[in-house]
């Protein structure tokens, strides 16, 4: 197979041209081709040297990653589905707000951490995407949204690695692909504005800081250890402690002064007063100073099998007061897209089950006489 130039950095690309007999601005000018005008085909890019746009076609193409569905919500989410070979797929979701258009990117096909409320997770895990399969979908993304909506102008203003997969467990290909979105050659977003979720990766978050720091949100869930062992399974590896270390370590290089800390609302589960107690104790008495943070409050989104439902529009309410009484910043995520299944943890919605870990989880809970319960998707909203 040929080479595929969405797979390059600027430098990568630099280094691809070099190696044709072709100087860096070369490479540049392909790159703003790609990734600023969205054009694929080598004869349309009229400014590079004839002798170049001959010798291309032979040896690289611009390859993106075939559409197997487009949804658009009344809200104006619109989910992709993308295909990624071998019965894989992944999504990624355009979220409209006033003041700017956010893109949910996959990382990876499936999941391997598999997170309790995390429909992704129950997919289990196929494989890492390469790093032109992470940016097609938002080269795919920004110039069919220009298309549509007739415009020239930038659509997508913030970008964020929350679809499926853990991107810290795909760090080889996810720190290019974070390159090219801030390349001002690329895509010119600026670090405050492209964040990385990540469930715990500490020595992953400790290079990323180094490598390329952008805005991290840390998928946090419960208070305690014991708690988020079993919500959170990478919390056996890297427990609280150490998690809140590296965030401590990540805020000197992040384009932000606080981290985002995501937190799913699970009904019974991690959602009472006692556990906003602990969580404000945790994120306000870690190391003696505290994690300077923000915390999101995510309403959790029913799938078959979790065993889980969402809190309820009181409870969040609660929660979140409590929080903001005690002086930490708290918002409740809006469920966006929910009439194409694209809201959080949804996104493995239309995508085979490769390794039937729903059903395995479906059976443990039985084997161990807990209920395995299917509550209608969409009873609670943002609260
Ligand atoms: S929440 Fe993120 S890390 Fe956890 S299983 Fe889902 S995709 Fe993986």
């Amino acid at each position: 197979m040929t080479a595929n130039l969405l797979d390059f950095d600027l430098d990568g690309l630099a280094a691809f041209c070099q190696r044709l007999g072709e100087k860096r601005f070369r490479a540049v000018q392909l790159f703003r081709w790609i990734h600023q005008k969205g054009v694929a085909r080598f004869e349309d890019m009229t400014d590079l040297a004839r002798s170049l746009r001959e010798k291309l076609p032979g040896v690289c193409e611009v390859r993106g990653l075939p559409v197997l569905a487009e949804q658009a919500s009344a809200d104006g989410t619109i989910k992709w589905l993308f295909d990624v070979g071998d019965g894989n797929a992944v999504e990624s979701v355009f979220i409209p707000e006033d003041d700017r258009g956010t893109l949910c990117v996959s990382s990876q096909a499936g999941c391997a951490v598999g997170c309790r409320f995390c429909s992704t997770g129950h997919q289990g895990f196929s494989r890492n995407l390469t790093t032109g399969e992470i940016l097609a979908q938002l080269w795919h993304a920004e110039h069919h949204l220009r298309r549509r909506f007739n415009t020239t102008e930038r659509v997508i203003s913030n970008v964020v690695m929350m679809g499926m997969g853990e991107p810290l467990q795909n760090y080889h290909a996810l720190v290019p692909a974070l390159r090219v979105m801030l390349d001002d050659h690329g895509y010119g977003l600026s670090r405050r504005r492209v964040t990385v979720s990540t469930s715990g990766v500490v020595p992953m978050m400790d290079r990323l800081a180094q490598d390329c720091p952008v805005a991290l949100a840390v998928s946090l869930h419960a208070p305690a250890d014991a708690l988020r062992d079993d919500l959170v399974p990478l919390n056996r590896k890297y427990p609280i402690a150490e998690l809140l270390d590296a965030c401590l370590r990540y805020l000197p290089a992040a384009p932000r002064d606080f981290i985002t800390f995501e937190y799913c609302m699970l009904d019974g589960v991690n959602d009472s007063l006692d556990h906003a107690e602990q969580l404000i104790g945790l994120l306000q008495g870690h190391a003696g100073t505290g994690v300077p943070c923000k915390l999101n409050l995510i309403p959790f989104n029913p799938f078959p099998d979790s065993g889980l439902r969402c809190s309820s529009r009181a409870t969040v309410k609660a929660f979140a007061d409590r929080l903001h009484a005690a002086g930490i910043v708290t918002t409740v995520r809006k469920t966006r897209g929910d009439d194409i299944d694209a809201a959080c943890g949804q996104l493995a919605g239309d995508v085979l089950d490769r390794t039937n870990a729903a059903q395995r989880l479906a059976q443990r809970r039985r084997q161990e006489g807990q209920p395995v319960i299917w509550t209608p998707k969409k009873q609670e909203t943002s609260a």
